[in-house]
């Protein structure tokens, strides 16, 4: 393969932190590393997740009380 003609655009597989889910994709990078993917996400789970993330966010709203629940 010639290089410097085309972008080395290349499938590489895509690592999520939060739930270690890997997808391929499309990318000029060698690794790409994503901390929410569709298999984790809230949008897509419907549901909170309680990783290290969903921690802090919980951490957040209540010490700024906006979240009144306990868990
Ligand atoms: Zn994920």
């Amino acid at each position: 393969m010639k290089k410097g003609i085309h972008p080395d655009y290349k499938k590489v597989t895509v690592k999520c932190t939060t739930c270690g889910n890997e997808f391929e994709s499309g990318s000029v990078l060698d690794q790409v590393r994503v901390d929410t993917c569709s298999n984790c996400h809230p949008f897509f789970t419907g549901k909170q997740r309680h990783g290290k993330s969903a921690g802090r966010v919980e951490r957040f709203q209540k010490r700024y009380g906006l979240k009144k629940e306990e868990e």
